[in-house]
């Protein structure tokens, strides 16, 4: 059996600082914005070099506390892309503003810049890149863009975290940069986690009183907020996992080049990386038309394997009731059809990279 990720291998390598680090929070008891929080905030900060990191309670809210400190409010468009995970627009529809979807570029997945431009009306306040899987979004276009309109750029960095375009780190470029820890992805905790990084010092005020019941002083609170802290015992674990992000990334490249040596390409389309960009390989997606018989070609070889994602954002039932929305976005729609996700972590081994790639080369 090969796992999609497989979260024991890596629990067992650090188990003895992970296991030390969890029961010096039990001990000290300070358990919600302990030490742990406020520690690993200044080491996120200090890796990206940006002057602030807010820890929140999970991926999600690091983008809903990142709209509304960037004033996104009922009646506003922002734009977006509709191939990512629900989460990116439902804190837009949570905020009763709309998702504007942009389509994408099938051989990133990422928001296609020059689609985004035909999309901007007077009520556009902001745009969500999101560097899916993490290949990190065409941020330049996407800024200049910004600039021209006066909007706001909230990178969705959830499958990103440590993530290259043009030598910035994913979550630096745009006014706030959102992560989740969610414990699958490339930087994931035990539990839920999030974290906001920005270098504007109003921003990162806003998120700190809105994770706290819009309060800065205990008891005095100035403006509706959430109870979304991140929890201490998961900073504590984050903490062990951060010193090793670089190299924990850097065997997902090394794998997806073991996966791209070791695939035959003639009935399927290896993921590509844009010149300039360090893909991270939150993900490691395939494209093929052959998609299904793959998926059960590995199934039968109890292999797994995953679509991500089967319905674009602008297809689900949720958001075409609410906007009904009539535009077709085709390279979405095409990705949606073709991809296949493999097994990706970075304790993956060679033989089982190459025993994949056997039986997808045989099946295709
Ligand atoms: C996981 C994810 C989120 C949400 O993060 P949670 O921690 O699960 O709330 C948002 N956007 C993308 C692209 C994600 O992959």
């Amino acid at each position: 059996m090969i796992p999609m990720v497989d979260l024991k291998r890596q629990y067992h390598t650090l188990k003895k600082e992970i296991d030390a680090a969890v029961i010096d929070v039990l001990e000290q008891t300070q358990f919600i914005l302990g030490p742990n929080v406020t520690l690993l905030e200044e080491e996120v900060a200090t890796y990206h070099r940006l002057p602030y990191a807010i820890g929140v309670a999970n991926g999600t809210d690091a983008l809903l506390l990142a709209l509304r400190a960037c004033g996104i409010k009922s009646g506003d468009e922002v734009i977006t892309t509709p191939f990512t995970f629900i989460a990116t627009a439902e804190v837009v529809a949570q905020l009763a503003a709309t998702p504007v979807f942009v389509d994408i570029c099938p051989n990133t997945f990422n928001i296609d810049p020059n689609r985004i431009e035909e999309k901007i009306t007077p009520r556009t306040k902001a745009i969500i890149p999101v560097h899916l899987f993490g290949h990190p979004a065409d941020m330049q276009p996407i800024m200049e863009i910004a600039a021209k309109y006066n909007i706001k750029v909230i990178e969705d960095c959830a499958q990103a975290f440590g993530a290259k375009y043009k030598d910035q780190l994913a979550g630096t470029i745009g006014d706030v940069g959102c992560f989740s820890f969610f414990p699958s992805k490339n930087l994931g905790g035990y539990g839920d986690g999030g974290m906001v990084i920005t270098k504007n010092e109003e921003i990162a005020r806003q998120i700190k009183m809105l994770r706290n019941h819009g309060s800065s002083v205990r008891y005095h609170h100035s403006i509706v907020g959430y109870n979304s802290r991140l929890d201490e015992i998961q900073a504590a674990i984050l903490r062990v996992k951060l010193k090793h992000i670089d190299q924990f990334n850097l065997a997902r490249r090394k794998n997806a080049a073991a996966y791209c040596a070791a695939l035959n390409p003639k009935d399927i389309i290896l993921p590509s990386v844009a010149e300039g960009s360090e893909h991270v390989f939150h993900q490691f997606t395939i494209r093929s038309s052959k998609r299904d018989v793959i998926a059960n070609a590995l199934t039968e070889k109890n292999i797994a394997s995953a679509i991500y994602y089967p319905v674009p954002l602008h297809q689900q039932e949720v958001f075409s009731k609410l906007y009904n929305y009539s535009i077709a976005m085709p390279q979405t729609e095409m990705c949606a059809r073709e991809v296949l996700s493999l097994p990706m972590f970075p304790e993956l081994t060679g033989d089982e990279i190459q025993l994949i790639a056997d039986v997808i080369n045989h099946a295709s």
